[in-house]
C-alpha cells in the first residue's frame, strides 16, 4: 500500500482554515483519491481531491466545498487568462464565498454572455 505513506505527507505552505494544521498533500490525483476513499471507509469523512493553486499539489476538501469549473473559451480576466466557468449560480456563489473567506476579496457572480455558465468578477468597475 504505497498510498498509506502519503496520508502523512504534510504541506509546508497550506493550512486548514479552521484547524490551522498543515494540509495533507498528494503528488497525484489518484493518490489523493485513494486517501479520500481510505478516510471515508475508516473515518466516515466525505472528502474530494482538488488541485491546489498555491502549491500545485493535491489536497482533500469536504465535498460541499468543491466547485468544479472549466475555462470559458471566450471571456478573459484582467490578466488575459480565460475565466473559470461554474456550472450553476449556486456553485459560483459557493466559490465566491470561499475566496472571500480565504483572501478577503469580494466577488460578484454573473452569467456568461456567451454560454450558460457563471463567472466571478471583482467588485470594482473602471
Ligand atoms: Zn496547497
Ligand atoms: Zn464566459
Amino acid at each position: 500500500m504505497r498510498n498509506l505513506r502519503c496520508i502523512n505527507m504534510k504541506s509546508e505552505t497550506c493550512f486548514g482554515k479552521r484547524s490551522r494544521q498543515p494540509l495533507s498533500q498528494y503528488f497525484y490525483e489518484d493518490e489523493a483519491q485513494n486517501a479520500a476513499e481510505y478516510l471515508k471507509k475508516n473515518y466516515h469523512q466525505d472528502l474530494a481531491p482538488y488541485e491546489c493553486n498555491k502549491c500545485g499539489f493535491w489536497h482533500l476538501s469536504p465535498k460541499t466545498r468543491i466547485t468544479p469549473s472549466k475555462k470559458c473559451t471566450r471571456c478573459t480576466a484582467g490578466d488575459g487568462t480565460y475565466k473559470e466557468t461554474y456550472r450553476t449560480k449556486k456553485e459560483a456563489n459557493t466559490r465566491a464565498n470561499i475566496i472571500s473567506g480565504e483572501q478577503g476579496v469580494d466577488l460578484k457572480v454573473y452569467k456568461c454572455r456567451y454560454g450558460d455558465g457563471w463567472h466571478l468578477t471583482k467588485q470594482f468597475w473602471c
